[in-house]
């Protein structure tokens, strides 16, 4: 199924059947960046996109709620 990705809207294939070392999507996200996700996109985002965000996610500033408890 084709989806329009939210973040730059790319299309791609939903759901994503590959990923590097056979690992579910879920599994490549904490709880924190999937409710990051979330709210941020209102629809699905493609595989690079989640990448980006997972690569750059603790590296800028994000709002206090979505860091993790200290
Ligand atoms: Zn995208």
């Amino acid at each position: 199924m084709k989806r329009i990705c939210s973040r730059c809207r790319a299309t791609f294939e939903w759901p994503v059947t590959f990923l590097p070392e056979g690992k579910s999507l879920s599994s490549c996200l904490d709880e924190t960046e999937k409710r990051f996700i979330r709210s941020h996109y209102a629809d699905c985002i493609c595989l690079d996109c989640l990448l980006h965000i997972k690569e750059t996610f603790y590296s800028f500033d994000i709002p206090e709620n979505y860091q993790h408890k200290k």
